[in-house]
């Protein structure tokens, strides 16, 4: 039998303990609940993906998940790895209602088919830039947290802090000098997930400004399906305005170009999938538009599959790839390549993601 051949799959739950609650205007994680998915191939090798689960955001369920997953496993079993782009296009059609089973059943097939070719993801997409630095998240909470936080991450060796927004305006005033007081001179992101009106958003950033912080990116400030508001902010704001929520599949973000509604465009895996996520990427990148690289609350698996998917394409503005920082111990083996400070040296993964469980 052919090495290569897609023998066996499994679904298992991936659950992890968050060092602290990742909250959001929107909703919050209190645990990482998961999803891995296996393959392995005839002669051994093994390739894994990972669901991630944001039911207060996609509202996707794991029940759900992996279900779709075991569909996906039907599938892909007896397809032979070698053509691992019919496989992706077959997946795409399977799982386009769960986005975040399709995310995972791609990676798991990208990862088996680069182990199989003694090749890294980073090189497979392109091999553009070695290494990636991420952000790290400051979530919704009080001052006091925010200042603890940061001091302690600042200290660890990040330079860049995302900030959520828009559940009260003036705790997010304080939450904000909060953070500029324990990282000064540290560069500074928006993230309001939806809560504002357009006005709100001009309002609260230029109050922010006033108080000498000026955010490099001002991420999904307005509804999902609010195109205008985005648009109006875009033309008025003197930094980038991304979109994440309103950019959840391809003709999403083809709208958003066409209207001029954005500036940057926030890609995560696991509302596109690795096809559509190149494609915006294409798209972005011909049109000027600058990139953000995202994640949902990912493992190490997924998030390094992301900053190998950003790192190998190159020319990503923003990097958003920290919540392997929130959780506890997850049941996978913490890469060597990704450092405490937030450092994915992608130039030193032998082969596929090269994420594996204990
Ligand atoms: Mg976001």
């Amino acid at each position: 039998m052919k090495n290569s051949l897609i023998k066996k799959y499994s679904v298992r739950k991936l659950d992890a303990e968050l060092f602290t609650p990742f909250t959001i205007s929107s909703g919050s994680h209190k645990s990482m609940t998961n999803v891995l998915f296996t393959l392995e191939a005839a002669g051994g090798v093994k390739g894994y993906g990972e669901a991630a689960i944001a039911t207060h955001i996609t509202g996707e369920t794991r029940e759900r998940t992996m279900r779709s997953l075991e569909k996906a496993g039907e599938l892909l079993s007896g397809l032979d790895a070698a053509d691992y782009l019919g496989a992706l296009c077959r997946l795409e059609r399977l799982l386009e209602g769960n986005r975040a089973a399709l995310a995972a059943a791609e990676m798991a097939v990208l990862d088996l088919a680069t182990r199989l070719q003694g090749l890294s993801l980073w090189k497979f997409f392109g091999g553009r830039v070695p290494a990636v630095k991420t952000d790290v998240t400051v979530v919704i909470g009080g001052a006091d947290a925010a200042y603890g936080f940061t001091k302690k991450m600042r200290a660890r060796g990040f330079r860049i802090f995302k900030i959520k927004t828009g559940v009260d305006m003036d705790e997010d005033y304080r939450r904000l000098e909060a953070v500029r007081r324990a990282a000064p001179g540290c560069a500074v992101y928006l993230d309001a997930n939806c809560a504002y009106s357009a006005g709100e958003a001009e309002k609260f950033i230029r109050g922010l400004m006033r108080r000498g912080i000026t955010p490099e990116v001002v991420e999904q400030p307005v509804k999902r399906d609010d195109i205008d508001g985005l648009a109006y902010l875009s033309r008025r704001l003197p930094m980038p305005v991304c979109a994440d929520e309103s950019a959840y599949s391809l003709d999403d973000v083809f709208e958003l170009i066409r209207r001029g509604a954005v500036t940057a465009v926030n890609i995560k895996l696991t509302k596109l999938g690795f096809l559509r996520a190149r494609e915006v990427w294409a798209l972005a990148r011909a049109k000027g538009i600058k990139l953000m690289m995202g994640e949902m609350l990912e493992s190490e698996l997924a998030s390094s599959a992301a900053a190998q998917f950003a790192a190998g394409l190159g020319g990503f503005d923003f990097i958003d790839l920290d919540t392997p920082f929130f959780i506890k111990g997850s049941g996978l083996r913490r890469p060597a390549f990704l450092s405490r400070d937030g450092v994915y040296s992608l130039d030193r993964v032998r082969a596929g993601i090269g994420v594996e469980p204990r």
